[in-house]
């Protein structure tokens, strides 16, 4: 049986195709980053146009490249939350549209749930039950999986989610949008130790974070307390130092919380995804605390860690066990 998945929570527009084997025949991702980029983060408005205008193609480009036709499906899956609300309605509509004329059942998948359920495809086996962490630019959650369907959340970001903060930081340094793989690449050339930035709650057992004061130090570290212009550092040690010391900060955390989730509920496996997982040395970071607690760690490749429709996979277990969406299915800004 062939899936057709369509994603559009946020500013890519993406939809794959997948067997009930999850077996991925394609996985389109049209970025807007252009569209984005004057702005330095994500315009909720031109998002939502730019879906409309990517979205067919992009749905098109997938079946084309899986080599089949809409006839060949079997069920059209959508993530219908969380997300831009404007942004999520383009492809619940899209989605609605498809099953209602193609006579097929509407799945519908939870994106944060397919950040790490992006763990399962990329493995090719089981990872239930396992501690889950999504990183992304809306979300910095702690969950404990029992299966794609069963999450309960232990935890999450009191705040900004870790990725908002990688972007804002970014905007700060003038690095440019996205910022998450701007940050990376400026913390590559600098000391990680050179700024001592806040760790909240690396004190005690909370499973909970909190960026905004991490971001409000990095700004100050970087024009002073009585700054008034905030024109960008220029290129050089102080920008990429404060890059990789708020970097450092942020994985610091990530890591910790994970290792105490993983204590509290004894949990031999870790799933991590969401953009943020992208990052090169919080991948090593994840890696080298598994190793130390003995715990197996599954991360996505780098391009199921972004946002893509080939992870919401997922609602294969919807389809065998009959679980269909209404037609009058919503779009659901907020997740719980
Ligand atoms: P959500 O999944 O919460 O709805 P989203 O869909 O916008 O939010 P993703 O596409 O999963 O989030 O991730 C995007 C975020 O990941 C951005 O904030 C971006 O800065 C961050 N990111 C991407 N690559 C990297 C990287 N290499 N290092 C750090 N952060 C990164
Ligand atoms: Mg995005
Ligand atoms: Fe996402």
């Amino acid at each position: 049986a062939f899936f057709l998945a369509i994603e559009t929570s946020c500013d890519e527009t993406a939809a794959a195709v997948f067997t009930d084997q999850y077996e991925v025949r394609s996985n389109v991702v049209a970025s807007q980053t252009r569209w984005h980029a004057p702005f330095t983060g994500v315009v909720p408005e031109i998002a939502a146009r730019a879906h409309l205008r990517q979205l067919l193609p992009v749905v098109d480009s997938a079946l084309t490249e899986a080599g089949i036709t809409l006839k060949d499906l079997s069920a059209v899956a959508v993530h219908h939350t969380p997300g831009l609300v404007g942004s999520l309605l383009v492809g619940v509509a899209a989605a609605k549209m498809l099953a209602a004329v193609l006579h097929i059942p509407l799945l519908a998948v939870n994106h944060v749930v397919s950040h790490v359920f992006a763990c399962r495809l990329a493995a090719g086996r089981d990872i239930f039950p396992c501690v889950g962490l999504v990183v992304s630019g809306g979300h910095t959650v702690l969950l404990h999986c029992n299966s794609a369907q069963e999450m309960k959340v232990l935890g999450g970001t009191r705040d900004d989610a870790a990725g908002e903060a990688f972007d804002k930081v970014a905007a700060l340094l003038g690095l440019g949008f996205p910022g998450g793989p701007a940050v990376e690449r400026e913390a590559a050339l600098g000391d990680p130790t050179a700024y001592d930035f806040p760790r909240a709650f690396a004190d005690d057992g909370r499973l909970a974070f909190s960026f905004s004061g991490l971001k409000t130090a990095v700004l100050y570290a970087c024009f002073g307390q009585n700054a008034r212009r905030m024109d960008p550092p220029p290129p050089g040690p102080k920008r990429a130092n404060l890059a990789a010391s708020f970097q450092k900060a942020v994985i610091d955390v990530l890591v910790l919380k994970a290792k105490q989730a993983l204590r509290q509920t004894g949990q031999r496996r870790l799933a991590v995804g969401g953009g943020v997982a992208a990052n090169q040395a919080f991948r090593q970071a994840l890696e080298a605390m598994c190793a130390r607690e003995g715990v197996e760690l599954f991360v996505p490749p780098r391009h199921l860690c972004t946002d893509n429709a080939a992870m919401a996979a997922g609602a294969v277990e919807l389809w065998k066990q009959k679980l269909f969406a209404p037609l009058d299915l919503d779009a659901q800004p907020t997740w719980l």
